[in-house]
């Protein structure tokens, strides 16, 4: 697998993201005032709408645009034995050293060879400790008691929510196979290296569904949400040459994995996984049925009764992650002539109208002479059915920069000519191109822009 991130041509690196996403409140360090705390980050004003908005796109792609399909909120607290059952208190470990003398800790297979052998720290050649499994799960107590009883778990992964609502959904909902259950959810993981900003962290949001299929044709199901995790991320605009499939060898396969495809998306640190498509077997519900003890079959009403447990295809995705890619996807920087003035450059934001933040922003030429007036006015009228922003401080060009570093697709000016024959003019982000539209057409043209928009850039 290639990993380098020679390849990568676009504007973006790392350190731009980080810095316009705080600058701009998209991404905050968490707890910045007392130093940070490491593998945690807040979502500000303008990144918990981005957030929101490619976590509303996915729930509809998968439950709204799906009749087999149905969401589930499970919650993070799970019954101990739920761990047992899934493999995570046995396997989900990460092999690692400690130096005796700086106390520095390392994933064993990041350390040179040479130094594992010779149990030196790479850091400071003190004395390294024999590797030893180090569990991922951040475990606390629950209840008064402090004692082995009351250690509960705070979810590595929003999958086992779904396995163990399985025969309830079935139940409650008359779902028949093939059908899906569809969550979004935060999971965290005591990961020892967190690093690419909000790429690998220890809290994180997933977006997972769970299709529930009969043994045999679980590769043909498989196979079909290949095609439509890929189709849905040309959807949302994504440059498709930054995607690319990965399918794991022999050494990467999960224990429960029959097959397992990754999307990758080419990020400036290189190529990294973005999304996971599983064939989880009947592994999970076959675990469930074993240390819970209730019968985890199907019973197939229409087919003389036969009983089977389910296959199950994963769809895995990262939220927080998908918001990185995005915003990666999204930058550009460009060189721009407007007003005559050909030396200007911007940074902008190509968000698909969908995720945008801010879908319109709403400026009035000048404050005065009623100008604002009017345009609060505007925006009122579009408040109700989209996201807008104000702004009527300092020069218009600067305005337009600023909502095109925030990724807002559409600026509405209102100026004197507004007055007299309630026209305004309609900016488009990406070709910075202006038309005249009437006050009473806007909601509808603006309806139909988000509709039809295609990514030229
Ligand atoms: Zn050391």
């Amino acid at each position: 697998m290639s990993d380098s991130a020679n390849e990568y041509k676009g504007k973006a690196t790392m350190e731009k993201i980080t810095s316009l996403a705080k600058r701009r409140g998209f991404v905050f360090q968490s707890s910045e005032i007392y130093g940070g705390q490491s593998g945690a980050w807040d979502y500000g004003p303008l990144g918990v709408e981005l957030k929101n908005r490619i976590a509303q796109f996915w729930w509809k792609e998968m439950t709204q645009l799906h009749d087999d399909i149905v969401g589930l909120d499970a919650a993070i607290l799970m019954h101990p034995r739920t761990w047992e059952a899934s493999g995570h208190v046995e396997n989900f470990t990460d092999p690692l050293v400690d130096c005796k003398k700086c106390k520095a800790r390392f994933r064993t297979d990041m350390v040179p060879e040479e130094n594992l052998s010779a149990k030196k720290c790479p850091e400071c050649e003190g004395e390294l400790t024999d590797s030893r499994k180090f569990n991922l799960m951040f475990s606390t107590h629950i209840g008064p008691a402090e004692d082995s009883a009351s250690l509960i778990y705070i979810r590595p992964e929003t999958a086992q929510g779904i396995y163990v609502n399985y025969k309830n959904i079935i139940q409650s909902n008359r779902m028949k196979i093939p059908f899906g259950i569809a969550q979004i959810g935060k999971a965290f993981r005591n990961e020892i290296v967190t690093k690419n900003f909000i790429f690998r962290t220890c809290e994180f949001e997933q977006m997972e569904m769970q299709y529930f299929v009969k043994p045999g044709t679980d590769e043909e199901w498989f196979n079909e949400w290949k095609k439509r995790r890929w189709a849905s991320y040309e959807k949302l605009g994504v440059k498709m040459d930054h995607l690319r499939w990965h399918q794991h060898g022999p050494d990467e396969l999960a224990h429960y994995a029959k097959d397992a495809y990754d999307i990758q998306y080419l990020f400036p640190m290189g190529w990294r996984e973005l999304e996971g498509i599983h064939n989880r077997t009947d592994y999970d519900l076959s675990r469930h049925t074993e240390y819970s003890g209730k019968d985890m079959q199907y019973i197939d009403q229409e087919n003389s009764s036969e009983r089977y447990i389910p296959y199950i295809i994963e769809t895995s995705a990262g939220l927080t992650r998908n918001v990185l890619m995005t915003l990666c996807d999204a930058y550009d920087e460009e060189k721009v002539a407007d007003k005559g003035n050909d030396d200007d450059s911007r940074t902008v934001l190509r968000f698909h109208p969908t995720v945008a933040p801010i879908t319109v922003a709403v400026l009035p030429l000048m404050k005065k002479d009623g100008l604002a007036e009017l345009a609060q006015d505007i925006r009122s009228e579009l408040k109700e059915d989209f996201a807008t922003d104000y702004d009527q401080g300092g020069a218009i060009g600067r305005r337009y920069r600023r909502q095109d570093e925030a990724g807002t697709p559409f600026c509405v000016t209102i100026d004197y000519e507004s007055k007299e024959n309630h026209s305004v003019t309609l900016r488009f982000r990406d070709s910075m191109e202006q038309v005249r539209v009437n006050r009473a057409e806007l909601a509808e043209r603006l309806r139909k822009e988000i509709k039809e928009y295609k990514r030229s850039c």
